[in-house]
C-alpha cells in the first residue's frame, strides 16, 4: 500500500492512505486579513478527489472554512473534530462528525485516528493518523508543548510529521505566542523522530498594513526549519513541497 502526501495551502493536507484520503484542516476561501500567500492546490473542495474523511484541529477560520465545507457534495463523509466543535460542523450538512480529546481515537473509512494534545489559545487538538502500514503526525498551529512528548511515547515509529513553523503571536497578545516557530518545530521533530517531515503553515499573510501592525510571524522559511533540522534530527529527512507536489511516504 503506498502513502503520498500533499500540502494543499497553510494547514490544509491531503494524506492519501493506498486511497483512502484524508483532509486536513480545511481552509480554501480568503478574506481581509486572511490570504493564502500562495495558490492552493485545490480552488475549493468539491474540486478534491473522494475524501474517506475529515480532521479539524480547532475552529479558526483559517483551520476549519465552513463555507467551503458546506460546497463539499459528499457529507456522509466521516470528519473527526476537537471536543467542542461538532455542532458547528455537523450545521455545514455533515452528518457523521466525532469529536475527540487527546488520546481519544475514531476510524475514518481505514484510517484509525488519535487525537493528541495541542495549545493554541482556544481549544485544539493535534493528531496522529494511521493507515494500514503508515503512521503520521499533523501538527495543526499547536505551539511546542512538552505534552507533545507524549506522541514519541505513543508512537515510536512515525513515518511523517507535518509541523507548522510561522511563530504567530497576535496583538494585544505579542508576548504570548500561538504557533511554535522553525526553531523549535526541529526540537519537535527531535524528540518525535519521524522518518520524513514536513513543513506547513508559513506562507499566510495578514496583508502588509495587518502584518505589520497586528501580527507578529517567524518570517523564518523553510529553509530554516530544514536547516535546524538537520541539525537536530538528522535521522528525519525534511521535504519542502510546493502546493500540490506529491509526497512518498512508503
Ligand atoms: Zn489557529
Amino acid at each position: 500500500m503506498t502513502t503520498t502526501v500533499q500540502r494543499v495551502v497553510h494547514a490544509t493536507t491531503l494524506i492519501d492512505f493506498g486511497g483512502a484520503r484524508i483532509l486536513t484542516d480545511p481552509w480554501f476561501s480568503e478574506k481581509p486579513g486572511y490570504y493564502h500567500g500562495e495558490a492552493s492546490a485545490y480552488a475549493t473542495m468539491a474540486d478534491l478527489p473522494p475524501l474517506a474523511g475529515i480532521v479539524i484541529s480547532h475552529g479558526h477560520y483559517d483551520h476549519c472554512d465552513l463555507r467551503a465545507m458546506a460546497g463539499y457534495p459528499d457529507k456522509t463523509v466521516p470528519v473527526a473534530v476537537n471536543r467542542g466543535m461538532g455542532a458547528r460542523v455537523r450545521a455545514t450538512g455533515f452528518t457523521d462528525v466525532t469529536e475527540l480529546d487527546p488520546w481519544e481515537t475514531t476510524m475514518l473509512g481505514p484510517v484509525r485516528v488519535t487525537a493528541a494534545p495541542a495549545s493554541h489559545g482556544v481549544p485544539e487538538v493535534t493528531y496522529v493518523l494511521q493507515g494500514e502500514d503508515t503512521s503520521v503526525f499533523f501538527g495543526a498551529d499547536t505551539q511546542r508543548i512538552a505534552a507533545l512528548d507524549e506522541v514519541a511515547r505513543r508512537f515510536a515509529e512515525l513515518d511523517l510529521a507535518l509541523l507548522p513553523i510561522n511563530g504567530l503571536s497576535v496583538r494585544p497578545m505579542f508576548n504570548k505566542q500561538l504557533v511554535m516557530d522553525a526553531a523549535e518545530a526541529a526540537d519537535l521533530t527531535s524528540a518525535l523522530r519521524p522518518r520524513l517531515a514536513v513543513p506547513i503553515h508559513y506562507a499566510y499573510t495578514a496583508g502588509p498594513v495587518r502584518d505589520r501592525l497586528l501580527l507578529k510571524l517567524d518570517r523564518n522559511r523553510p529553509h530554516v526549519y530544514a536547516d535546524a533540522a538537520a541539525d537536530l534530527a538528522p535521522d528525519t529527512a525534511v521535504h519542502v513541497l510546493k502546493p500540490g507536489d506529491p509526497l512518498t511516504v512508503d
